[in-house]
């Protein structure tokens, strides 16, 4: 089977529970929290007709999760694309209430999808699909209940039609109710780049903390959207060589390292990495296993599994996707010494910046890019400090540390605000 294929077989809401069952026996929860925390507050299906192009009228269907609420307005991306599960947002959502806590920004977590490839779409049709679910659900959404932001395939174009449907509907124009917008609409600077330079600032902590000199070290990144090739750009700058990349369509190897400025030129011509001159064309499954020191999945969920993660060479892992990791193979990797820096703290940057952006917005205001990139700094190494201190004082590996870390703060809320009525 390939990489793709076993990921279909598992299911990631599965996975997320797991991953949670793991932190609440460790912390022992209180079982009627545990109970609360281990299942979605909130989880809406819409069902909505779309005029396309040729006159025709299809019918979509479309989710947000709201997972969990005790720290503030829930916070999450939309994803829009074929293989969408109401499962896999939920498990996206319960993601993003222990990521929004491991590094201490004040939201729960959320998330919504559309069942579509947009690819297949016009941009009309796009726009429209995009406005109506905004519309179906917007009896969810709001600055001070529910943030949007992009995910997988959604853009800051796509966020600018939520935020100018939304702001239709309430009659003034409301900035804060999506983030990841372009800057010219209230967007942040340094948002695009967030997810990346957060999760680069991990893995410079890591080999700080390992002893490992970045300028010696080769580099593969599974995915080429936002998060993979911002974050392949971005490890090139720390010295190390990328030597692989890839997307939907496959993957790209040049042991000498790859041009990352030439790939994305490639790419934006030709629509995938494959075919750039004097690399070899590799498999997503293969791309993991390359002898590399770092690997970055930017991509989709249960891409490391029972199935290859004995296969994987790389020293440091640092997830840039969601849920790239299934709890089996976590186990794996960790018998074999391998520092994994979990999603919910390596690519917890792009919602922190989204988190300056809400800010700005609320406040009318617009900070440089300098003074983004030196908050998100400051946030990205205080938190893996902490999960790494975890880590060493419980002796577990650095999955389990963020959720302890994560799944506390969270029950600490819960209990603080006691049960109501
Ligand atoms: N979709 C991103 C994530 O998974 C960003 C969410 C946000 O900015 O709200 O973290």
């Amino acid at each position: 089977m390939t990489t793709e294929q076993v990921a279909a077989t598992i299911n990631p809401w599965a996975v997320a529970q797991q991953q949670f069952d793991l932190a609440a026996e460790h912390l022992k929860l209180d079982p009627g929290i545990r109970q609360v925390l281990r299942e979605p507050r909130r989880a809406l299906t819409v069902t909505f007709p779309v005029k396309m192009d040729d006159g025709t009228v299809r019918v979509f269907t479309g989710y947000r999760v709201q997972h969990n609420l005790g720290r503030g307005p829930a916070k999450g991306g939309i994803r829009y694309h074929q293989d969408v599960s109401i499962d896999e947002v939920k498990a996206l959502a319960m993601w993003m209430t222990w990521k929004c806590a491991v590094v201490g920004i004040p939201y729960g977590g959320g998330k919504g999808g559309v069942i579509v490839d947009p690819k297949k779409l016009s941009l009309k049709e796009l726009e429209a699909l995009t406005r109506r679910y905004t519309t179906e659900i917007s009896v969810l959404i709001g600055p001070e209940r529910d943030i949007p932001a992009p995910d997988v395939n959604t853009t800051p174009q796509i966020m600018a039609w939520m935020m100018d449907t939304y702001s239709m509907h309430a009659g003034y124009t409301v900035p804060g109710v999506v983030t990841g917008k372009p800057i010219s609409l209230g967007g942040s600077e340094g948002r695009n780049e967030a997810t990346a330079r957060g999760c680069v600032y991990t893995v410079v902590a890591a080999a700080k903390h390992l002893g490992v000199d970045l300028t010696k070290t080769t580099a593969a990144v599974q995915g080429f959207g936002n998060a993979g090739s911002i974050a392949a750009r971005l490890m090139r700058d720390e010295g190390s060589t990328v030597v692989a990349v890839s997307d939907t369509q496959g993957g790209i190897h040049k042991p000498t390292g790859l041009d990352i400025e030439k790939v994305l030129a490639w790419k934006q011509e030709h629509g995938t990495v494959v075919g750039f001159p004097g690399s070899t064309k590799i498999t997503n499954g293969e791309l993991l296993e390359l002898d590399v020191d770092i690997l970055i999945p930017a991509a989709y969920e249960n891409q490391i599994t029972a199935a290859n993660a004995k296969n994987v060479k790389a020293k440091i892992i640092a997830e840039a996707a969601n849920g790239p990791t299934t709890p089996e193979a976590d186990e794996i990797l960790a018998k074999k010494g391998v520092f994994m820096i979990p999603d919910i703290l390596a690519n917890a940057g792009g919602v922190t910046v989204s988190y300056f952006e809400w800010v700005q917005d609320l406040n009318r205001d617009h900070w440089s890019e300098t003074v983004v990139n030196a908050k998100l700094k400051e946030i990205m190494d205080r938190s893996f400090g902490e999960v790494l201190a975890m880590s060493l004082l419980e002796e577990v590996n650095m999955r389990t540390a963020a959720y302890l870390v994560a799944v506390k703060r969270v029950a600490d809320t819960t209990a603080l605000r006691g049960l109501y009525p």
